[in-house]
C-alpha cells in the first residue's frame, strides 16, 4: 500500500515496512485507542475513586490516582494515546487540577463520535456540532458560576478540601492542615497585577519533600528550602538577620585562564604561580565581604581556597544552586542576582531572618526562612513512606492549581457532577433549535459530559443510569440546579449546600481541551507510520494499546 501509480508505473513513496491506515479504519482505531486510555483512569475519579499502582522498568513503584501522573508513568506508545497524555499534561500545566475529568470527557466524546460516524455522519459535521456545544457549555457554566475572592477563607478551604478529597493521603485532619498551608502559600505570593487583578505565580510556591517524620511535621516556610549543604565545615551553620548575596558567578579560576601553557622551570616560579591564583581568589572573597553579605548562594562552583577565605570571614556559602532556586531566593529575600562580582553592592543584598543548615532524615538542607513579606515560599512535605510523600506533593500541586484558578479567575461552580448535568440539560434544549446533523452531535456532546456523574455514581457503588435519571429530573426544577452526587451518603444532594465546589477555570479548561483534542483526533483520516514492524495483536504499525474496549 505504500506506493502510487502514475501512467502505469509504480512509485514507492513510503519506506519499506511503513504502515498506513486510511479513512474509516484510521478513525475507528484512533477512537478505540483514545477511549481505551480514558477507560483506564475512569475508576480513579472522585473521592471514592481507586488508585493505580504503576511499576517502572526499573521496578520503581508509584501509587497514585492523579490522572496526569498515571498517564505519564504508563509510557504509552500509540500516537493517539500520546495525545491523550498531552491533554492531561496541558490541564496540569494550565490549571493543576481536573486532569482525570478532561481525559475521561475526551474519551467519551470520541466514543460518541464513533457512533455518529457509524450512522454516516461525516467527521466535519461532528466536529462542528461539538464546537457549537462547547460554546453553549462555556456560556452555561459562566452563567451558573458564583464569585469568590482571596479573602473568602471558608470557600477557599472548601475548594482546597474538595481538590484534596480525591487523594488518598490520610485523614480529614491531615487534609485540613494541607489545605491551610496551601491557602497560606497562595495568599503570601499573591500580587496585584494590572487593573487590580490578583496574580499568583505558582512557580514561586516550592513544594519540597523529604521522606521521614510524619505528615504532622509538614511545615510552611516563609522563604526557600535548598536541598544542599553549606559548602565548608569551617563556616557557621546558622546566621540570624542574614544579608544574602545571590551570585551567578564561579568563585573559581576559569579553566580557560589556566589552560594557556605556562613554562614553569623552578619551584619558586611554581610558588609564584600558585600565589597568583590564590590572590585572585582572595580578591573575589574580599569583594564579597566588602559588600557586607553574610550568606552567599552561588549558582556555580566555589574553589577550595575561596571556601577557606569565606570561612575565615565568617560567611556562609552554598554552591551549585539551581537557576530556578536562585530565582526563588531572589523573590523570597529581595536579593538581586549578580553576574559579576564587580557589580556587587550592599543594595543588591537580600534579607532573611534566619539561614540555617539542618539535618533532615540524615541529609543536610539549608533553610532560608523568616523572610519579610516573601514573594516565594515553600511547603516542606514530610511523611513516613516515600509513596505517601510523593502523592502529597502531587496532591499539593492540584490544590495549589485549584486555589490559584479560583482566586485569579474569581469564580467557582458546584461539583459532584452537578455542573455536567446542568450543561447537558441546556445542550439538549438548544439542540432542538438547531436541527440537522449538528443536533445529533450536540446531543452526543451532552451525553459525553454525563460520564462524570456516571463515573462518580459508579465509584460510590450507586446505579449510574438510575442516578443520572434522578439528577436530570431534579435539575428541571428551580431548586434542583446544584444537585449532584453525595458520594459519601450515596444519594443525590445539593452540592452548594454540601460545600462541593470547584474553580470555574478548571472546568472550562477541561471542556476546552476535551473538545479540541477530540476534534483533532477526528480530523485524522490517514495514519502513516514509518516506525517499522507492527506489534503483535495490535493494529498494524501502531504498537501497544491493544486492549481497547
Ligand atoms: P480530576 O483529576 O478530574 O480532578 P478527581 O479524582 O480529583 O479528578 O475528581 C474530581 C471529581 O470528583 C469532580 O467531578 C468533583 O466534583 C468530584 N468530587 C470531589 N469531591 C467530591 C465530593 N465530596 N462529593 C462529590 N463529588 C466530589
Ligand atoms: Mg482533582
Amino acid at each position: 500500500m505504500a506506493e502510487n501509480q502514475l501512467g502505469g508505473q509504480q512509485y514507492l513513496i513510503l519506506p519499506e515496512g511503513a504502515n498506513r491506515l486510511i479513512g474509516k479504519e484510521a478513525q475507528r482505531t484512533n477512537i478505540a485507542v483514545g477511549y481505551a486510555v480514558a477507560s483506564i483512569i475512569r475508576t480513579t475519579l472522585g473521592p471514592k475513586g481507586m488508585d493505580k499502582m504503576l511499576v517502572s522498568e526499573l521496578g520503581d513503584i508509584v501509587i497514585t490516582n492523579d490522572g496526569a501522573t498515571i498517564l505519564e508513568e504508563m509510557n504509552v506508545e500509540h500516537p493517539i494515546a500520546k495525545i491523550m497524555v498531552e491533554i492531561a499534561k496541558t490541564q496540569d500545566k494550565e490549571v493543576g487540577d481536573g486532569t482525570t475529568s478532561a481525559v475521561i470527557i475526551t474519551g467519551e466524546l470520541l466514543k460518541n463520535a464513533g457512533n455518529l460516524l457509524d450512522q454516516g455522519i461525516p467527521p466535519a459535521a461532528i466536529i462542528k456540532g461539538y464546537e457549537m456545544a462547547q460554546g453553549v457549555s462555556i456560556e452555561t457554566l459562566k452563567s451558573i458560576a458564583s464569585p469568590i475572592s482571596i479573602t473568602d477563607d471558608d470557600k477557599l478551604e472548601r475548594i482546597a478540601m474538595i481538590s484534596l478529597g480525591s487523594k488518598n493521603i490520610g485523614t480529614d485532619e491531615t487534609k485540613k492542615t494541607l489545605s491551610k498551608l496551601a491557602i497560606q502559600a497562595i495568599k503570601q505570593v499573591a500580587t496585584k497585577g494590572e487593573n487590580g487583578k490578583i496574580v499568583i505565580d505558582r512557580d514561586f510556591i516550592k513544594v519540597e519533600k523529604k521522606e521521614g517524620g510524619s505528615i504532622e511535621n509538614t511545615e510552611f516556610i516563609n522563604g526557600v528550602l535548598i536541598d544542599k549543604e553549606i559548602s565548608h565545615p569551617g563556616m557557621p551553620r546558622s546566621k540570624k538577620d542574614a544579608k544574602i548575596a545571590l551570585l551567578d558567578v564561579a568563585l573559581e579560576i576559569e579553566k580557560t585562564e589556566t589552560d594557556a601553557r605556562i613554562e614553569i622551570t623552578s619551584p619558586e616560579q611554581m610558588q609564584a604561580f600558585l600565589n597568583q591564583e590564590e590572590k585572585m581568589l582572595k580578591t573575589m572573597v574580599e569583594k564579597i565581604s566588602n559588600s557586607k553579605s553574610t550568606v552567599i548562594f552561588v549558582q556555580k562552583g566555589i574553589d577550595d581556597v575561596a571556601q577557606h577565605y569565606l570561612s575565615k570571614a565568617g560567611i556562609i556559602a552554598v554552591r551549585r544552586i539551581k537557576k530556578s532556586d536562585m530565582e526563588k531566593l531572589s523573590k523570597a529575600t529581595g536579593a538581586k542576582i549578580i553576574t559579576s562580582l564587580d557589580d556587587l553592592t550592599e543594595s543588591d543584598l537580600g534579607y532573611a531572618g534566619l539561614v540555617e543548615e539542618r539535618k533532615i532524615s540524615g541529609e543536610q538542607m539549608v533553610f532560608v526562612e523568616k523572610c519579610k513579606d516573601p514573594k516565594s515560599v515553600t511547603i516542606f512535605v514530610r511523611s513516613g513512606a516515600k509513596q505517601t510523600t510523593d502523592e502529597i506533593q502531587r496532591a499539593l500541586n492540584d490544590v495549589l492549581g485549584a486555589l490559584t484558578s479560583a482566586v485569579e479567575d474569581g469564580k467557582y461552580i458546584t461539583g459532584g457532577g452537578s455542573e455536567e448535568v446542568a450543561i447537558a440539560l441546556k445542550l439538549r434544549e438548544s439542540a432542538t433549535n438547531i436541527g440537522g446533523r449538528e443536533q445529533l452531535a450536540i446531543q452526543a456532546f451532552a451525553d459525553a459530559l454525563e460520564v462524570i456523574p456516571k463515573a462518580l455514581a459508579e465509584s460510590a457503588g450507586m446505579d449510574p443510569i438510575e442516578t443520572l435519571v434522578q439528577l436530570r429530573s431534579k435539575h428541571k426544577s428551580a431548586e434542583g440546579k446544584y444537585y449532584g452526587i453525595d458520594v459519601y451518603k450515596n444519594v443525590i444532594a445539593d452540592m452548594e449546600k454540601l460545600g462541593v465546589i470547584e474553580p470555574l477555570k478548571v472546568k472550562l479548561q477541561a471542556l476546552t481541551s476535551a473538545t479540541e483534542a477530540s476534534g483533532a483526533i477526528l480530523r485524522i483520516d490517514d495514519m502513516i507510520s514509518s516506525r517499522g514492524k507492527s506489534g503483535a495483536g495490535g493494529p498494524p504499525g501502531m504498537p501497544g494499546m491493544g486492549e481497547s474496549d
